[in-house]
């Protein structure tokens, strides 16, 4: 019976957040387009991807991934080769994998994301930090690196930018030039810049660009882009010894499927969308102050540059402790004014994006907030 039911769950599955204000920061920039959904009905057959597939994925050419993935992707990134991943993470692993050999150190900035430690201890890396400085800020001073980058000889130094937590960009280029003159190769993790904000590989001075499809480039996922210098390409794309057709470091082959059909079917419109990034850090800026007038703190740096925020609330976790659903109550109270994105629980750190939402939808979000600290009182 519990398992009946349950099955019907199944096939009955309902979208909780359907029509809401979105500022949910793991979603705001992965919300399929109008192509990605049609993709989606089109590529519902299994692997339809590979139905003229010749054994290399980034050869098809029906549909265009040969194009996609030679062309329009390199072009993108401003860099010299492109491959697909399973997402942030598996670029991020395949190129310390094929840099470095276990015991090797890898230099990463305080902000990294924990799927980047894990990455180092798969490898068998040793991660050094170099850490952000102290709240409100938490900021990465890339000047910091010189003084690891040569005493520690590192395989790899990875930058995350921005990071998930806060939306910091460090000084990218800065950080450039310490690792060209350092002579250490320099990943740039871009889950939550490429495919929103303009982002060149080669303006950074990087030899690798990490972009995540199901954070920021509108493709239901999971899946990831990794952009390279030419003179990797023999290290990171290296084929089986076995079937030369095959990489080693990817297993052979990555995305298919719906994963590839949609980030391919956005792709025009998320390549639009990046010279629109003015307008976003403006709206982004616009709400961090509306959100301070209320008495809340935005962590990170101000002013702000990213979508993407984190906000110190204490009168909302004060009341948390004194209502009678605890911290739920936020959670419930933006869910009744069709908002989503507060997770359940949270009260006293929020994070935000306001990447989706459109300056009227941010105005109904902070009146929300001014009327739950008002019925509160
Ligand atoms: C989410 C995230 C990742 C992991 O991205 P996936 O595409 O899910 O692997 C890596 N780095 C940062 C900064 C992230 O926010």
């Amino acid at each position: 019976m519990a398992q009946q039911e349950s099955l019907e769950r199944l096939t009955a599955l309902t979208r909780p957040h359907k029509g809401m204000i979105n500022i949910m920061p793991l979603q705001t920039g992965s919300i399929l387009t109008e192509a990605a959904r049609r993709a989606v009905e089109v590529f519902a057959d299994g692997y339809s991807v590979c139905d003229f597939c010749q054994g290399r994925l980034s050869e098809i050419v029906n549909p265009p991934v040969k194009q996609f993935v030679q062309e329009l992707l390199p072009e993108f990134l401003g860099c010299d080769v492109a491959t697909l991943t399973y997402g942030a993470r598996d670029g991020v692993f395949m190129v310390l994998h094929s840099l470095a050999k276990p015991g090797d150190v890898v230099v990463v900035d305080g902000n990294r994301h924990y799927s980047t430690a894990v990455a180092a201890e798969r490898a068998g890396v040793e991660l050094v930090e170099v850490p952000a400085s102290a709240g409100p800020e938490y900021t990465i001073d890339v000047d910091a690196f010189a003084e690891p980058l040569r005493s520690r000889r590192p395989a790899l130094v990875i930058l995350t930018y921005p990071d998930g937590r806060f939306g910091n960009l460090p000084d990218a280029a800065g950080l450039g030039r310490i690792a060209s003159e350092a002579g250490v190769p320099y990943l740039v993790n871009g889950a939550y810049a490429v495919g929103r904000m303009p982002v060149k590989m080669s303006d950074l001075g990087a030899d690798f660009l990490v972009g995540s499809g199901h954070k920021s480039m509108a493709s239901a996922g999971p899946s990831g882009v990794l952009g390279m210098k030419a003179k990797w390409r023999d290290v990171v794309l290296r084929p089986s010894t076995q079937h030369k057709n095959k990489e080693v470091e990817c297993l052979g082959c990555t995305i298919r499927g719906v994963t590839l059909a949609t980030l391919m079917a956005s792709f025009p419109e998320v390549r639009e969308r990046v010279n629109r990034w003015d307008e976003q850090v403006a709206k982004a800026q616009w709400f961090s102050s509306a959100m301070e007038g209320l008495g809340f703190v935005q962590l990170g740096e101000k002013p702000h540059r990213h979508d993407l925020m984190r906000f110190e609330c204490t009168k909302l976790y004060e009341i948390s402790q004194r209502v009678r659903e605890r911290g739920y109550y936020l959670y419930k109270a933006f869910e009744d004014r069709g908002i989503w994105g507060i997770k359940p629980g949270q009260t006293k750190n929020l994070e935000l994006s306001t990447f989706a939402a459109s300056r009227e939808q941010l105005e109904k979000v902070i009146s929300a907030f001014s009327e739950i600290l008002t019925q509160y009182r």
